[in-house]
């Protein structure tokens, strides 16, 4: 397989920044892009040459917040689980991912954060661009499937705490604005760069406004676990959409969302602001059952997730590239739908420079996609770590 010494992907239709190049090339060497154009390229030597025969490339996606997939849950997983999902969610074009934490004892969201550091130096698939704390500083009646007991104040010695296990690793924490302690907590994790996400909530707009204000730049799974709109009591998920610099989690399986509010959130506040997550549990990619979500027990049943015996949802089954595919069948374009599932994520990380775009200088993480848009090959790092039975026989080599 091709070396990330030094591989040219040809004949490509190849999703830029600036536009889609029908039948275009992407230079990879030592795991960055060094070159993007039309064809014909003019072959240089040493690069090893891959015809692409008009497959579709496009920047890899990020999930921003995964709690699991693949009977992997997360919060429970050895070092050697965590690192063995890294290589199998390339198999779903997923070329980094933030593993997300539920609202557990202090002592276990440590050690969370221990194995996924210990993780992200072996990771030798998608890889692991830090930790998302989504709880335990959440409104307990706003908690969803997590366990309420374990939900709490914000308090700053614990998130300082959860920072030194991960060792820097803690990238994102959700906080819901009304509990006691969330803005001092806000305004510490914005001045130390941690994006700080607004979900699991009651509050109301103004409160959100404060948050926003305080340093919150997210949206935790919009709409979902969150004061709704109301033409009276505007709440959580009206402030943050019209917060013009907040992005917005979007769980598009239709199921969390129904695809006339993912119509009406694209439209309303753009697609450069919507960030596709999956917030995907062990049972992604296994067959209906009963699965574990940090302690909460959770019944699958059509691909739908929901606390055992209850109506409510537990986390989804979505993968990246159907929330991708899902996008594009409500009508938007190739490029808005790999804004909102690479690049997007990536800006709302502040990780723009390096990673979510096929540009000279970025990452050479990279999606194949065929004609049905599903996932062909997955390169990260210049370094093919996932291919499709039929993608060997589809390219040539030169
Ligand atoms: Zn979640």
């Amino acid at each position: 397989m091709p070396d990330p010494g030094g591989v040219v992907l040809r004949r490509a239709a190849v999703v830029t920044p600036h536009g889609l190049i029908r039948s275009g090339y992407v230079v990879i060497e030592g795991g960055v892009i060094t070159s993007v154009g039309e064809e014909p390229y003019r072959s240089a030597e040493g690069l090893e040459e891959l015809d692409l025969g008009g497959l579709t490339v496009g920047p890899g996606f990020i999930d921003t917040h995964i709690h699991g997939a693949l009977g992997v849950d997360l919060v429970k997983a050895t070092v050697e689980e965590i690192a063995k999902l890294s290589e199998e969610l390339p198999r779903f074009g997923v070329t980094s991912f933030v593993p997300t934490s539920v609202a557990l004892p202090r002592e276990d969201l440590v050690r969370f954060c221990r194995r996924v550091l210990e993780a992200s130096g072996r990771a030798g698939g998608a890889r692991i661009l830090g930790i998302h704390l989504e709880g335990p500083f959440l409104n307990p009646e706003m908690a969803g499937a997590q366990n309420p007991e374990y939900v709490r104040p914000a308090d700053v010695s614990e998130l300082e705490e959860l920072v030194k296990a991960s060792g820097g690793l803690v990238r994102s924490v959700t906080v819901a604005p009304e509990v006691d302690g969330a803005l001092k907590l806000v305004r510490s994790a914005a001045v130390k760069g941690i994006v700080v996400q607004i979900g699991h909530t009651k509050a109301t707009y103004s409160k959100t406004v404060e948050a926003l204000i305080a340093g919150a730049s997210k949206a935790t799974h919009l709409y979902n676990a969150m004061s709704g709109i109301h033409h009276r009591s505007p709440g959580a998920a009206l402030a943050l959409l019209r917060a013009d610099n907040a992005h917005l989690e979007l769980i598009v399986d239709f199921v969390h969302v129904v695809p006339e509010v993912v119509g009406f959130t694209i439209d309303y506040a753009g697609h450069r602001r919507v960030v596709l997550v999956t917030d995907s549990i062990a049972a992604t990619g296994l067959p209906d059952g009963t699965y574990e979500l940090g302690d909460v027990r959770v019944e699958v049943a059509g691909g739908i997730a929901r606390l055992a015996g209850k109506e409510i949802l537990a986390g989804s089954t979505l993968t990246m590239d159907r929330a991708f595919r899902n996008v594009l069948s409500l009508g938007y374009r190739l490029d808005q739908a790999f804004y909102m599932a690479s690049r997007a994520p990536a800006e709302s990380l502040g990780m723009a420079s390096e990673l979510g775009t096929i540009a000279p200088g970025r990452r050479a993480d990279l999606v194949i996609l065929g004609s049905d848009m599903s996932v062909a090959a997955t390169f990260v790092g210049g370094r093919l770590v996932y291919a499709r039975e039929d993608f060997a026989g589809s390219v040539a080599r030169g």
